[in-house]
């Protein structure tokens, strides 16, 4: 394999080629290890994501996105924190090493890099359950293992790495209408701002998921009703409430694909389960992010704007 120069992964290389190349250094990897290359993937997207959204971290300028702390890498107590000696980094307990063979353990070479994640995660085994274990012991948190869980999951089923299709929660050809809310005194229920849209629709519109994901949440609460939560291999988590009920079969921990149905519109919420009607039927619809610390909604409005004009310009195509 031709070695990459960061800026040159950056500069030249399409969309396309990028994930070919993130792929074929996952499968490299699975070779050398025995480990599935979804995991990898997983922990890549993971890594990724947290990336675009916190400040404290400099920003991807390769194709691996994971980051691993310079001391971490040439270990705690080595003097040269910008070791590149396997045989140094080795002594100080570094988890850096030389993954493309050029005798440099280098923290800014994508192979140097997945390789050296790929031989920490093996020293715990190759199975979920020492993965699982192995995670928990890199990131102390049991929310971002479940996150890489879901994303290596989601990888695995659809045999893919490119996950990032959308499309509307309705079909278009359905009846509804929805306007701007985003930071509105909510129209019912209190004081709390409005995070989300509201798309008016009659009932049992059927309401579809707008990503690849993983069902995080199904169930009631007093306020959402019957509600559903998605969580796509970007980390947004996606958010459908007021349900008035469930595809069949539907249960957390599955994935799901754009387009397919999870449930319908309805009126549910504002009471003990079972309540509806309270006010007319509409999807509430909210999108949330998490940076590795903590989770926040931001505005849905234009990604459903965009969404529907992207799926309305396919349709016109066929
Ligand atoms: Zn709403």
């Amino acid at each position: 394999m031709l070695p990459l120069s960061p800026s040159f992964a950056q500069e030249t290389l399409s969309e396309d080629e990028m994930y070919q190349k993130r792929f074929e250094l996952y499968a490299k990897m699975e070779a050398v290890t025995q480990i599935p290359w979804y995991y990898f993937a997983g922990v890549d997207q993971y890594e990724r994501n947290v990336r675009r959204v916190r400040k404290d971290i400099p920003k991807q300028t390769s194709i691996i996105g994971i980051y691993i702390k310079p001391e971490i890498w040439a270990g705690p107590l080595n003097p040269n924190s910008e070791d590149i000696h396997p045989a140094t980094i080795q002594f100080f307990n570094g988890i850096g090493q030389d993954g493309n063979g050029d005798g440099k353990a280098d923290l800014n070479d994508d192979e140097d890099l997945l390789y050296s994640f790929a031989n920490y995660l093996q020293s715990y085994g190759t199975d979920e359950e020492n993965l699982k274990i192995a995670l928990w012991d890199y990131y102390k948190r049991d929310k971002t293992v479940a996150l890489i869980m879901g994303h290596a999951k989601l990888f695995k089923v659809f045999d893919s790495i490119k996950l990032d299709k959308h499309v509307f929660p309705l079909p278009l050809h359905a009846n509804y209408s929805y306007r701007n809310t985003w930071g509105d005194a909510r129209g019912w229920g209190g004081r709390r701002m409005h995070e989300g849209t509201d798309i008016f629709a009659n009932y049992g519109v059927p309401v579809r998921s707008t990503c690849y994901g993983v069902i995080e949440m199904k169930g009631w609460n007093k306020f959402g009703g019957w509600r559903i939560g998605i969580r796509d291999v970007n980390n947004t988590y996606h958010y459908f409430a007021h349900l008035n009920g469930f595809a069949k079969d539907l249960e957390i921990g599955q994935v799901v694909e754009p387009g397919q149905m999870i449930g319908s519109v309805g009126s549910s919420g504002y009471g003990p389960p079972g309540t509806s009607g309270k006010f007319p039927p509409h999807l509430h619809y909210g999108m949330y992010k998490d940076n590795g610390y903590n989770e926040w909604s931001f505005d849905p409005f234009p990604h459903l704007k965009s969404w529907e004009r992207t799926e309305r310009a396919e349709k016109r195509k066929r």
